[in-house]
């Protein structure tokens, strides 16, 4: 399964705007974006107006980049939305959402999207009982997210820091489990896009 590898700062760099790809960093002073307010490269800094194709070329990449997916598979996500009853960027944004390294994430189990994606990856969790080492997988109302009782002691568990959960989850950070109440709704979504620019975009 294939990931962006490169230096995450440089995604909000080039985005504009703060993705929160890494942990603690993000809130700090350490910042790329606060240091270095200007999209990377050569010509990062000479950068002039932004076009429309430009803004919904942007606020697609920030999203896909904020979840950590890439082309392909995020424009299956968008057919899959537009193909679903309702708004078709909320679908999408529901979607994502609904991805289990997002879950684990948003329950808490780690600090960011990427580090959530290779926890699942290496088979630390279960899901209504089995083993999912799937970070697309899409959680449904009632599945119940455990950590693996042989992953339990390890240190990436050990210390977690208490989170705000959003509304449609659970979590019990004490006994590593977690479960998907309801569905997410856009509210629930808070990255700051206007994701009716990505359905613009699609539509072209
Ligand atoms: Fe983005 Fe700043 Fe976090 Fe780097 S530290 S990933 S630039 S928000």
């Amino acid at each position: 399964m294939a990931r962006y590898k490169g230096p995450a700062c440089r995604l909000c760099r080039r985005e504009g705007t703060k993705l929160y790809l890494k942990s603690d960093r993000c809130y700090s002073p350490k910042c790329a974006l606060e240091r270095r307010a200007y999209a990377p490269g050569q010509h990062g800094q000479s950068r002039k107006k932004i076009s429309e194709y430009g803004l919904q070329l942007r606020a697609k990449q920030s999203v896909r980049r904020i979840y950590g997916v890439l082309e392909r598979p995020f424009r299956n996500y968008f057919k899959e939305a537009d193909r679903q009853k309702g708004i078709t960027g909320e679908n999408l944004l529901i979607l994502l959402e609904r991805r289990l390294d997002n879950v684990v994430y948003r329950m808490g189990f780690a600090t960011t999207r990427n580090e959530a994606r290779q926890l699942v990856r290496h088979g630390h969790f279960h899901v209504n009982g089995h083993k999912m080492n799937v970070p697309s997988y899409l959680v449904q109302v009632g599945d119940e997210i455990v950590v693996r009782e042989k992953s339990k002691s390890s240190p990436k568990f050990k210390e977690l820091k208490e989170t705000s959960v959003p509304e449609w989850l659970s979590s019990n950070l004490k006994e590593l489990s977690g479960k998907v109440e309801s569905y997410p709704a856009r509210d629930n979504v808070t990255i700051p896009v206007d994701e009716q620019l990505i359905v613009e975009l699609y539509s072209r």
